[in-house]
């Protein structure tokens, strides 16, 4: 049995994460500021005697003993990232900072929730681990792009300087229950419209392209990333190479739904990227991991959970 710090752990991946490593027998210590995050997502688990809740946001020091470090403390999706950009930067930054200086401390293997975003918007296709990427430093998606690259950098920085064992994991956009139905992110606003009866609003022409990653796929990618023998350390691709256009997304989503929603078409956001799509090589060969769970599969079990959310805020 470890004990394995899992920060972000009341956030949507976070939530799975504690979940995960608590059924293989680890004890969990989950550190989450709840910005994002919500005690709802992990209400189920505050009666197991393994799991702690620390109320801590990352950006400061944090003092406890651990086996191993999970960081995902940071908001995810462009409304909640561009809402306070410079405590997102700070997350991303001195929240890296806190706990790569706290793994080399305690001696314990640290995992960084990269990203897909340091690859920017695109010029090559799909994208694989030694792209540099395309990112404007200076847009309204900046804050969390470049500070997750920062973040990559000081990684890699404490590895070299300081020996620290990294695995940095690049996720590609991923979707499933425990995803907050005001994050404007798509799959969670395609699926609440859709249920709500509302217009389904498509940003653009809906031709931009994302691939979608069922959240039990990613997360048994975590856990194999973190057992990997010391001279793994990423980064490494972690998504789903299906690709579909948003518009795509909004057909599925009509159809396994069944609403009668209509399709509505609204500004694209700046900087929004146009393709995306992850190499997936370096995780087959290294971690044999690929995913299993297709797009309607994931997007019904995610709908189910959505449907459940909305009926209780309903009584
Ligand atoms: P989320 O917003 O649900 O979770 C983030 C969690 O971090 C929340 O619980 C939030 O309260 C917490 N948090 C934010 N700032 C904090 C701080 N300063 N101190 C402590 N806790 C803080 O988002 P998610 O989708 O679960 O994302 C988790 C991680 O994975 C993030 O680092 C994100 O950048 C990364 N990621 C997610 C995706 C995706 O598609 N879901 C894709 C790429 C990367
Ligand atoms: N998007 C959309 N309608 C929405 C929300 C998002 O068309 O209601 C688009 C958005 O412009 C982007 C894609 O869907 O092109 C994915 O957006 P999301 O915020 O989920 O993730 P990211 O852009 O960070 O990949």
């Amino acid at each position: 049995m470890k004990r394995i710090l899992v920060t972000g752990g009341a956030g949507f991946l976070g939530s799975h994460l504690c979940e995960k490593l608590l059924e293989m027998g680890h004890e969990v210590i989950c550190v989450d500021n709840f910005f994002t995050g919500s005690k709802r997502n992990i209400v189920h688990l505050l009666q197991n005697p393994y799991f702690e809740l620390i109320r801590h946001d990352v950006t400061f020091p944090l003092f406890v003993e651990v086996d191993e470090i999970y960081n995902l403390a940071c908001p995810a999706s462009p409304v909640h990232y561009q809402f306070d950009p410079v405590q997102t930067t700070k997350t991303s930054v001195h929240g890296a900072i806190n706990m790569l200086g706290l793994a080399k401390r305690i001696k314990a293997k640290i995992f960084q929730a990269s990203t897909s975003e340091v690859y920017g918007d695109p010029e090559v296709h799909p994208q694989s681990e030694s792209y540099w990427g395309k990112v404007n430093p200076i847009g309204i998606r900046s804050c969390y792009d470049e500070g997750k690259r920062c973040a990559e950098t000081l990684f890699f920085d404490y590895f070299r300087q300081h020996s620290v064992k990294i695995k940095v994991a690049r996720i590609f956009n991923t979707y499933g229950p425990r995803m907050h139905p005001d994050d404007g992110r798509v799959v969670s606003n395609f699926i609440v419209q859709a249920l709500k009866g509302e217009d389904i609003t498509i940003y653009g022409e809906g031709q931009q392209t994302r691939s979608f990653c069922y959240v039990d796929d990613l997360i048994g990618g975590f856990v194999k990333l973190m057992d990997t023998d010391d001279d793994v350390t990423g980064p490494i691709n972690l998504g789903n190479p299906n690709e579909f256009t948003i518009r795509q997304l909004a057909e599925r989503v009509l159809d396994l739904t069944g609403s009668s929603s209509k399709i509505i078409y609204e500004k694209l956001p700046q900087d929004d990227p146009k393709q995306r799509q992850p190499n997936i090589d370096m995780a087959t060969d290294i971690l044999a991991w690929q995913p299993s769970i297709q797009l309607d599969e994931g997007l019904n079990k995610t709908i189910g959970y959505f449907d459940l959310l909305l009926r209780e805020n309903e009584k």
